[in-house]
């Protein structure tokens, strides 16, 4: 997979799309070549930058980085051992963590998103080495939570490779007991750093959690219970004339809400207590590839009224049908 780098250019003239996921196939192909029980890890060209260096650090926590494109380190003792043809326990001691701490995991995130938007995004992708090398393991330094979305992809907007982000995506970005369950994994057991839950712009899911409620109970019974756990977090938002405004209002309430709820999900509070991860939120806009992050308590407090709905008005049904679909809210494991 050929690399380059670009001038920054406007955001609309990303080289994005097709060529991205062929790559993913082509690792899953190596990996089945390793599990067939082909041993030639030196026989693959070497021609791939190694892993990304640390970004540099950011100030402000919510104000939108500038683009960064670090030059690749050829020097790297990674480097040089994928070079020499290294084992892949020597290649999987060697990769520098790209995050050791919440804040560091916030800081390439953004610088990721950066690239990103800038146009000069560095689609880490490893080389062969390096991707046979991650069978031995995962450390995904973040978590996200996002939509489901086609058009917000949580590797591509934020500019991260194989085997760094532990994607949890689901209509809404919901908290729910499935997608709690894998975000408690990622925490527990492979030391990620931060929780990022991603709204985005456009959001059908919030859009349609905001119609009348006939409207919504025309829907099937496993979407009802997803705009069940949206519909407390835009249930009493101020009208807006703007309707751009009143989306990114209503999308942003939905991510304090599910934010408060992973806060409040056990095993992720004690991580949070003994300084493992961060919960955070982001916003992911659409039109222009930049996301916002909400990190401060006074970004991510939900007012008196949103704390009373999720505490009390939380899944409640609106009416039989949504009730009917309560009642069983796991049947069925499709998503949306
Ligand atoms: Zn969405």
């Amino acid at each position: 997979m050929k690399e380059t780098m670009t001038p920054p250019q406007t955001p609309k003239s990303h080289r994005f799309g097709a060529t991205r996921f062929p790559v993913a196939a082509v690792a899953a192909a190596a990996l089945l070549t390793l599990s067939a029980g082909g041993a030639a890890v030196s026989a693959a060209p070497v021609e791939q930058t190694p892993v990304p260096a640390a970004p540099p650090p950011q100030a402000g926590s919510s104000q939108r980085t500038q683009p960064v494109a670090p030059p690749p380190d050829p020097d790297s003792a990674l480097a040089a051992a994928v070079k020499r043809g290294a084992t892949m326990e020597e290649i999987a001691r060697l990769r520098d963590p790209i995050a050791r701490t919440p804040a560091e995991a916030i800081r390439a995130l953004k610088a990721g998103n950066a690239r990103f938007y800038g146009g000069v995004a560095r689609r880490p992708e490893m080389s062969a080495n390096e991707r046979r090398a991650q069978i031995l393991s995962q450390t995904p330094f973040a978590v996200v939570l996002g939509c489901a979305d086609s058009r917000v992809p949580t590797e591509i907007v934020y500019d991260q490779g194989l085997g760094s982000l532990f994607v949890v995506r689901v209509a809404g970005n919901v908290v729910d007991p499935g997608s709690a369950g894998s975000v408690e994994y990622a925490v527990r057991h492979l030391k990620s750093h931060v929780v990022v839950v991603t709204g985005h712009e456009g959001c059908g899911a919030v859009s349609a959690a905001m119609l009348p409620a006939e409207e919504q109970n025309r829907e099937p019974a496993n979407v009802r219970y997803l705009l069940n756990r949206i519909r407390p977090a835009v249930a009493g938002l101020a009208p807006l004339r703007d309707r751009k405004a009143q989306m990114r209002e209503a999308v942003i309430a939905n991510v304090r809400l599910q934010v408060h709820r992973m806060k409040q999900n056990p095993v992720i509070a004690e991580a949070i207590k003994s300084g493992q991860i961060a919960v955070i939120g982001a916003f992911y806009e659409i039109s222009s590839g930049a996301v916002d992050f909400l990190e401060t308590d006074a970004e991510l407090r939900l007012t008196p009224d949103e704390l009373r709905r999720a505490a009390n008005v939380e899944d409640r049904p609106t009416s039989a049908g949504a009730a009917a679909a309560e009642k069983e809210p796991h049947a069925g494991e499709h998503r949306h």
